[in-house]
């Protein structure tokens, strides 16, 4: 039987349960889920790389079928060199729909071969961000509900709380 695998991409910085909802849903379509965590010199982040793909890993440490790996470049490069011809996204509220419709068009126009699934979280997640969870964190805010337990004990971690 054909092996089905998907690249869902992004910063992950750090990923939420909202992210994990959707690899969760993602894994019921596909044998494998690559989390691509992007390097990206030009966008400042909380984690470093390593930091980012250790969380991502310590999340699903349970789940053979998830791998995860940090990609710098072109993502359709790297769904070439991987073999890969899926791309998985996530949808919360409408806002997310113009920029990600851009960014399909992109990389479908870069190679014709590769297409992008989006799915939708549980709604409890439509409103989680990274960017939410770290001012609320940075507050010292309770972000249990809304991120997996190594991600809340770095959190504390960064911010000393
Ligand atoms: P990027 O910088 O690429 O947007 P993110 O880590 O913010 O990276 O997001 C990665 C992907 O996960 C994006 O497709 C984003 O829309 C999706 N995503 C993030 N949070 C949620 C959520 N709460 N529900 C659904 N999708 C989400």
């Amino acid at each position: 039987m054909t092996q089905r695998a998907a690249v869902y991409p992004g910063s992950f910085d750090p990923i939420t349960l909202g992210h994990v909802d959707l690899v969760r849903r993602g894994l019921s379509l596909f044998d494998e889920i690559v989390v691509a965590v992007a390097i990206n010199s030009a966008k400042h982040t909380l984690f470093s790389l390593d930091e980012r793909v250790e969380l991502i890993r310590r999340t699903f440490a349970d789940e053979p079928r998830v791998r995860v790996t940090g990609f710098e470049g072109l993502l359709v490069d790297y769904l070439q060199q991987n073999g890969i011809g899926t791309l998985l996204r996530g949808l919360r509220a409408i806002s997310d729909f113009d920029y990600e419709f851009q960014i399909s068009q992109m990389n479908r126009a870069l190679c014709p071969e590769v297409d992008t699934v989006f799915l939708m979280t549980g709604s409890q997640y439509f409103y989680l961000s990274s960017s939410v969870i770290k001012e609320v964190a940075r507050f010292g805010g309770d972000v249990s509900a809304w991120v997996p337990e190594p991600v809340q004990a770095a959190l504390a971690g960064k911010f000393g709380n």
